[in-house]
């Protein structure tokens, strides 16, 4: 089955995806292979904006499980993703990408807040806009962040890295003999609650039409290849 091309994405990298092999952290190794990918993106042609998670340094569920109360659990949660962006525009900045940081909460003298037009703005100019701090409202995940920002921006799609080649009908790295759906839509998604991304982005990307594609963000050169329709993945759409 081959998938439709997209010109204007958004990227999701979860904070998972950015501590490498740690357990812990960003992994500045990790962060710059990424970055090499979405260079490779754009030199080919296409428009890209991230959203990036924050699970590598806290979550606020965690940190609600140890007695947080759960609203401030998450604005550090939050607080989280903000150092991962940085990592991300540093990271993208070494290699010469034009990129600018957004955050929810306003952060004056670290990135210049989310305002949706002027981050418009800047994807025609070429640069990667990295949104951080999530909807800046506690009780929502990144993932949720990455479908209302796609949604925000027009993308046409949402690309979740992940650190596995799609979805399956079982955990592959646990299960011998797991499948890996080429495509589902988003009804099966939410019925049989497959782990895509949570209900929320999933109902917000059926709702206005945006398809997600789970692919592996840790092969070379994946990210340009599933761009350009080919590559292993996973396509959630209508
Ligand atoms: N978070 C939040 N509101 C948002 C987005 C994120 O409160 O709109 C908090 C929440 O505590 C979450 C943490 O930020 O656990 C990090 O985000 P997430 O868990 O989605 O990161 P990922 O799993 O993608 O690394």
């Amino acid at each position: 089955m081959t998938r439709p091309k997209f010109n204007r994405i958004l990227l999701k990298l979860s904070g998972e995806v950015l501590m490498g092999k740690g357990q812990f952290g960003i992994d500045p190794a990790t962060t710059g292979r990424v970055a090499g990918e979405i260079k490779k993106a754009k030199e080919e042609g296409y428009q890209l904006c991230v959203v990036v998670g924050g699970g590598n340094i806290f979550r606020g569920i965690a940190g609600a499980a140890q007695g947080i109360d759960r609203a401030s659990a998450d604005y550090m949660g939050m607080l989280a993703t903000v150092m991962n962006a940085l990592a991300m525009q540093n990271a993208l900045e070494q290699i010469g990408v034009d990129t600018r940081v957004q955050s929810a909460i306003p952060m004056a003298s670290v990135c210049e807040p989310y305002i949706r037009r002027r981050a418009m703005r800047h994807m025609e100019k070429g640069r990667v806009v990295i949104f951080a701090a999530g909807t800046g409202s506690p009780y929502f995940t990144t993932d949720t962040t990455a479908a209302l920002r796609a949604a925000e921006m027009n993308c046409d799609a949402l690309f979740k890295g992940t650190s596995v080649d799609g979805v399956y009908n079982a955990d592959p790295k646990k299960v011998e003999g797991a499948t890996r759906y080429e495509s589902l839509s988003f009804d099966r998604v939410l019925a049989d609650n497959l782990r895509v991304m949570d209900a929320s982005a999933v109902a917000l990307c059926r709702d206005n039409d945006i398809p997600i594609v789970v692919f592996n963000i840790r092969d070379e050169g994946n990210l340009t290849q599933v761009l350009a329709g080919d590559g292993t993945a996973t396509i959630v759409q209508n």
